[in-house]
């Protein structure tokens, strides 16, 4: 029989020891009688998000972990910005991120724009537009940031940033930084030209220089990323797959990836996020899908924090929230991890692995009984963030035999 898979990851789960908890790490710290239920029962060990000593970003280990070689599908950080603002992009589309700024008698005074977000949004849609063949959608984020998706033929990221990256600089032209990059760059060019003209010209801006405030009047471009041409997640693993995830850029990622992408109420991508109904989710989806992801960020936010108590008691909140794992090993596989640490004494992701459990009914215990970085390193696993996807398939029984 084949049985789903239900894959947990706990954001910046890794952590290094602090002296806030008597020199455990948060999770060695947190009551979890849950994941220790789960280490108890199931196969365990430390694994490396994409190689040891990589410190990787959320996205690049998510695509690993989904069975995507970030080295040959990572699409760029421009990309990765549109998904975060909620956009749709498609294989072949061209995505930037971007900066309204204020640009005075042709030179950039300020890249921030007074990092202004009242009116961006308006300002976005303005600039929002069809030329040609190509079509221009611009997104407003967070102050003064923006994302610039472009669809169209023959779109190339061979091409640099309109973006000075220093005050007292007139905006660049777009240069093509390989021959395959010219078509491309002179679209571009006609279009921050015009961008320009309909940004100069706008109410909101009119109305903040009449108050003494920074126009944004100038989108500044950069980090130019082609979407790869990416198989589906079904197409790459031969399951149907779901995600219940908070993080904007995550469902993006996953709907590029064309799986089901499920909203829980409550669920708010950062600390006191709707646990529960996640993993419940999570449960119910394994009689409609073959492979459910789950993304918990809290302890990522905590890492980020530097907070080790706040991270000890996310840990605690979401054990508890993991009851419901117990009882489905009859018909899926659950697998427990990070993907990547996020240590508190350092705010940032490190290079250092996380544990992992492999758990479903039938499986060897290999003799660890908690789950956390120096427990699970005495189990029988030392992976990769490459690995998992064919230990899943592996205990779901879904993989295929190699050689007869
Ligand atoms: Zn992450
Ligand atoms: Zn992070």
């Amino acid at each position: 029989m084949m049985k789903s898979i239900i894959l947990i990851v706990l954001d910046g789960l890794g952590d290094r020891p602090g002296s806030d908890l008597q020199n455990r790490t948060p999770l060695q710290a947190a009551f979890r009688p849950n994941l220790n239920w789960l280490a108890s029962h199931g196969i365990n060990g430390i694994m490396h998000p994409i190689s040891p000593g990589i410190r990787c970003g959320s996205d690049t280990s998510h695509m690993s972990l989904l069975g995507y070689d970030p080295k040959v599908y990572y699409p760029g950080r421009g990309p990765f910005e549109a998904l975060g603002l909620g956009m749709d992009i498609r294989p072949g589309d061209l995505a930037f991120r971007a900066n309204f700024a204020t640009n005075r008698d042709g030179v950039i005074v300020d890249r921030r724009a007074g990092r202004e977000n009242k009116g961006n949004e308006e300002l976005a849609d303005a600039i929002s537009l069809d030329m040609g063949e190509y079509s221009f959608r611009v997104k407003s984020g967070v102050e003064h940031r923006a994302a610039l998706v472009v669809s169209g033929p023959d779109l190339s990221d061979m091409i640099g940033d309109s973006d000075p990256h220093r005050e007292g600089l007139p905006p660049e032209k777009i240069r093509p930084t390989d021959p395959s990059g010219d078509r491309t760059a002179e679209v571009m060019n006609a279009y921050l030209e015009e961008a320009r003209r309909i940004l100069s010209d706008h109410r909101v801006n009119k109305e903040r220089v009449k108050n003494g405030r920074l126009p944004g009047n100038e989108l500044l471009v950069r980090s130019a990323g082609k979407v790869p041409a990416i198989p589906s997640f079904t197409e790459k693993n031969r399951m149907k797959g779901a995600c219940v995830v908070g993080s904007p850029w995550l469902k993006g990622l996953c709907r590029l990836l064309r799986m089901d992408v499920f909203d829980v109420p409550g669920a708010t991508g950062t600390v006191g996020s709707n646990y529960r109904g996640k993993i419940e989710k999570a449960v119910d989806l394994t009689s409609s899908h073959d492979f459910v992801l789950v993304n918990i960020k809290a302890t990522d936010v905590a890492g980020h924090d530097g907070n080790y108590p706040l991270k000890r008691d996310v840990i605690e909140d979401i054990d508890r929230a993991m009851e419901p794992l117990k009882s489905i090993g009859d018909h899926a596989v659950i697998c427990v991890t990070g993907d990547h640490s996020t240590p508190c004494s350092f705010k940032d992701h490190s290079g250092d692995p996380v544990p992992i459990v492999f758990y479903t009914d039938g499986v060897m215990n290999d003799g660890v009984h908690l789950f956390d970085e120096l427990s699970s390193a005495s189990g029988s696993l030392r992976i990769t963030s490459y690995n998992v996807m064919d230990i899943l398939m592996q205990l779901a029984g879904r993989s295929d035999k190699f050689g007869s």
